[in-house]
């Protein structure tokens, strides 16, 4: 029967095969749905300047799935990505953080918001003028969003990334390397592109007052960023003492767990307020 067939083509697939044949289906009929069912969440994770103060945020989605619980985008950002839905997907957290961003505006809270953005994306047009238009709904005079684009995704796709970066950059956005120093790219090729600051990968931060190897490496990534005048944000300061030496040797701002985990949006205000009422002015 069809049945037993069907058996029998499933048998032909190592099991581990077998398991990601079944993931990939998984996602492929829900994550669709997801978007459509409004069960795709951002988060919000705050970024402290050198002198505490929180001007900027970056967001991360989240999947709330009624099956399988919260999902983290490490396990369907990468399919998205194959599938193409990550242009649907993003262009829906570009503009429902834009609406927040109107929303906190209205509440007095003055945020810039950066949004990752995937190598996939960067042949989707529409993006600039759905960001444009939202921007003038929401009547911002200034542009309050920045994108994270990754070194590999720079390199690999130099032409279009010359072109994403010039149209997000005349919109009025900032351009952010996020996981810089993982991609093995030449500082000579990065040096070409007009971009802003520098995320310094949380592999760099993870124990670096302890090791002398990644404190070398760091003062030579911030050298290398200060020479181009961009500014450093370090990723995943989980400790008191990564924090110490990254500001010490110049980074300009951290991100991580040590501040704040990534919050829903709700949870980031009230995390914010009690934040600014601790904050010496
Ligand atoms: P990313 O852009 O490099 O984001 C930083 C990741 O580090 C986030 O993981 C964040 O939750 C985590 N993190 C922050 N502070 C700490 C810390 O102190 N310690 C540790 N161990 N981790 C920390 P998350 O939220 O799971 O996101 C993973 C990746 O998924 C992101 O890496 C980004 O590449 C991708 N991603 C997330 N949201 C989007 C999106 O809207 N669009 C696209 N294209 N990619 C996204
Ligand atoms: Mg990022
Ligand atoms: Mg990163
Ligand atoms: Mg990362």
């Amino acid at each position: 029967t069809a049945k037993e067939n069907g058996r029998g083509k499933f048998c032909v697939f190592a099991p581990e095969m077998n398991q990601r044949v079944f993931e990939y289906l998984w996602l492929d009929t829900n994550l669709r749905k997801a978007l459509e069912n409004l069960q795709l969440h951002i988060h919000y994770q705050p970024k402290i300047d050198w002198d505490g103060e929180v001007h900027s945020l970056e967001a991360l989605v989240r999947w709330q799935s009624p099956e399988r619980g919260l999902i983290p985008p490490q396990e369907f950002i990468a399919y998205a990505e194959e599938s193409g839905l990550i242009v649907p997907l993003g262009r829906w957290v570009m503009l429902e953080v834009v609406r927040q961003l109107a929303d906190w505006r209205e509440k007095g809270i003055h945020l810039r918001v950066a949004v990752n953005v995937s190598a996939r994306q960067l042949a989707d047009q529409s993006i600039f003028s759905d960001l444009n238009q939202a921007l003038k709904e929401f009547q911002f005079d200034d542009c309050p969003i920045d994108v994270e684009l990754t070194e590999s995704c720079l390199i690999e796709n130099a032409e279009q990334a010359h072109s994403v970066i010039q149209q997000f950059s005349e919109l009025g956005a900032q351009i952010h390397l996020d996981d810089f120093g993982t991609g093995y790219s030449s500082l000579s090729k990065l040096a070409h592109f007009p971009i802003n600051a520098i995320k310094l990968d949380q592999s760099f931060v993870r124990d670096v007052h302890k090791q002398a190897v990644s404190q070398s490496l760091v003062r030579a990534i911030i050298a290398f960023a200060q020479a181009l005048q961009l500014r450093v944000i370090a990723e995943g300061v989980e400790t008191k003492k990564e924090d110490i030496f990254l500001t010490r040797n110049g980074v300009n701002e951290r991100q991580g767990f040590l501040f704040a985990k990534p919050m829903p949006a709700e949870a980031f205000e009230k995390w914010y307020r009690e934040y600014q009422s601790k904050t010496v002015h």
